[in-house]
């Protein structure tokens, strides 16, 4: 490709000469006919024995002439070849310019004009088309995991999946990194058709790939439009663009519900996606201003009945969206990689309440799995025990039974790191994630806090005792004292205490409270660290 190129750029060099040689072969022609003319005269003549024969002068001038015009002919062929190489030439260029270099897909550039003008064929024939965005769920972790070169590969195959997958005449492109988009006819009536290849599609690419004798498997995330649906402020379907951007959300929202799965648009989608942008921009803004704050919720020893500690909720007052739970921001605190900040302005004020309490009193904080992921996390906790000189003994983290699906060598080198700081490790919601008794035997746990669904279920469910005994009876095996949350009335409380001595929290003993309520709490019963004596210029407390 690239000798034709430099093939055609020394040809357009040429360019100026040609018309010198095109004046020459004109004058020659016309040299020629005045020349050849006399010539022929001159040499009839002498046949006849009517003359010497022909003008020597004249005789060269005329060969001179032939000469010339056998010259400005291969001129001629050459420009005519020129021209076509560099027509050729163009044409690659412009090929190159529209492909995708490494599946030889189109590009994002291409497939916009490609697909209007498929429309336009589609409303001519009565179809309709159908576009498909598709992004690969676990494309990094390959690249990570095997190196670019095997990412490379995992590409051109999917694409070649996805093209066998799609019918023909379809557009296939590579709109970059792992990002797919095809499109193509269907007849309006029968838009099942368009789900039909979506699973097809998904079932092919989540097949596993056999590369240089490695297997791996990704999976896509598919999002569709159709050029009949119609959502546009006057009713119309759009362009290409406007495809591509349905179908972008639509599998936006493919991601969210869990991966490997397919969505059509739908306007709501637009919507959440707008209030999430809102939010995101909110829990951005929030972070700096400080409006994430510690709520606590009580944690008591279930045989004293005793205050043993609190455990830590996180809030956002936020102006526009009033008291957030973590549920909300937490994930969006994780997206945009936020949460270790957040952690952190946490953490400083839970330090600075929690110092005021009565030092037998334990804070217990959640962590997320991508803190876990975090190798400094460690050690960033325990320059902030040091700086805001808070006891690790008082200290317990909580990790979800879920964060068990990260890399075990991961989670259980987190655990032991905090626990030879001296802080202790509660295992969260035990009973939901399906961790196995040999996982659970081999990390070193402080405590299992079983879930409040299965607590909740003690009242509900005939079988929820049996459940609530075999977990309490498994933590016995594996030697871990034991805890459960929601709590919610005294009928449950009974039935906790009467399962053996445990930790317990939830809603009988009160509503997680902000530090201004704890503090009034601890302060009503003695347990604040140094108890606010009233003082008595002030004739009132502190
Ligand atoms: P979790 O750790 O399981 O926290 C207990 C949740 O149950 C809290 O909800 C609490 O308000 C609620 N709860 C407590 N007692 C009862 C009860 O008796 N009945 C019922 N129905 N619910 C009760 P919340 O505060 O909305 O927290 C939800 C989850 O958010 C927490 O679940 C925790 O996993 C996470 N979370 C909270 N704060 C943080 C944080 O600072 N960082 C991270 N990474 N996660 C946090
Ligand atoms: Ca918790
Ligand atoms: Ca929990």
């Amino acid at each position: 490709m690239r000798k034709v190129l430099t093939r055609a750029y020394r040809n357009f060099g040429k360019s100026d000469r040609d018309f010198v040689a095109l004046g020459i072969a004109s004058a020659a022609i016309v040299l020629f006919v005045g020349t050849g003319g006399a010539v022929l005269r001159q040499t009839v003549a002498s046949w006849q024995g009517l003359g010497d024969g022909p003008d020597k002068l004249l005789v060269q001038a005329l060969l001179l002439n032939i000469a010339l015009i056998l010259l400005g002919w291969r001129r001629y062929a050459e420009l005519t070849e020129e021209i076509e190489i560099s027509r050729e030439a163009e044409q690659q260029a412009r090929l190159l310019s529209e492909l995708d270099p490494l599946t030889d897909c189109l590009n994002r550039r291409s497939l916009i004009p490609a697909t209007d003008a498929l429309m336009a064929d589609c409303a001519a024939r009565g179809k309709a088309l159908a576009m498909m965005m598709i992004d690969l769920d676990n494309f990094k972790q390959i690249n990570d995991l095997n190196g670019h070169k095997m990412g490379d590969q995992v590409l051109q195959k999917t694409a070649r999946r996805i093209q066998a997958a799609i019918p023909r005449g379809g557009l296939l492109a590579r709109l970059g990194g792992d990002e797919f988009a095809c499109a193509f006819a269907f007849d309006p009536q029968l838009s099942d058709s368009v789900d039909a290849i979506a699973i097809r599609m998904i079932e092919s690419v989540s097949h596993p790939l056999d590369i240089s004798g490695c297997t791996v498997e990704v999976t896509p995330s598919v999002g569709i439009s159709a050029s009949n649906h119609r959502h546009g402020e006057a009713g119309h379907s759009g362009d290409a663009n406007a495809l591509m951007h349905r179908a972008d959300i639509a599998m936006y929202h493919a991601k969210k519900q869990g991966k490997c799965r397919y969505f059509w648009f739908e306007p709501t989608m637009e919507q959440e996606l707008r209030f999430r942008s809102e939010l995101i921009q909110g829990v951005r803004q929030g972070i700096d201003k400080g409006e994430f704050i510690p709520y606590y919720e009580q944690q008591i020893d279930l045989e004293t009945g005793g205050l043993a500690g609190f455990e830590m909720l996180a809030r956002w007052d936020s102006p526009d969206f009033g008291l957030v739970g973590p549920d909300v921001f937490i994930p969006i605190a994780e997206d945009i990689g936020a949460i270790s900040s957040l952690f952190e302005s946490l953490m400083i004020q839970a330090f600075a309440d929690a110092s005021q309490w009565d030092s037998g009193l334990t804070l217990s904080v959640n962590i997320s799995a991508i803190q876990m992921r975090d190798p400094w996390f460690s050690q960033k906790l325990l320059r902030m025990l040091v700086q805001h000189r808070f006891p690790p003994e008082r200290l317990e983290i909580e990790i979800s039974e879920d964060c068990l699906r990260e890399s075990s060598g991961t989670v259980r080198s987190l655990i032991t790191s905090l626990r030879n700081q001296g802080v202790k490790v509660c295992l969260d919601d035990f009973g939901t994630g399906n961790a196995s008794l040999s996982q659970l035997r081999s990390m070193p746990f402080d405590r299992l806090k079983i879930d409040r669904h299965f607590v909740k279920d003690l009242k509900t469910r005939a079988s929820g005792a049996k459940l609530v005994q075999a977990l309490l009876s498994l933590g016995e095996g594996l030697k871990m004292p034991l805890a459960a949350e929601g709590i919610e009335d005294e009928e449950i409380l009974g039935m906790m205490k009467s399962l053996g001595s445990i930790k317990g929290q939830g809603y009988h003993y009160g509503k997680p409270e902000d530090a201004a309520a704890v503090h009034k709490r601890l302060a009503a019963s003695g347990r604040l660290a140094c108890a606010d004596e009233p003082d008595p210029a002030l004739g009132g407390t502190a």
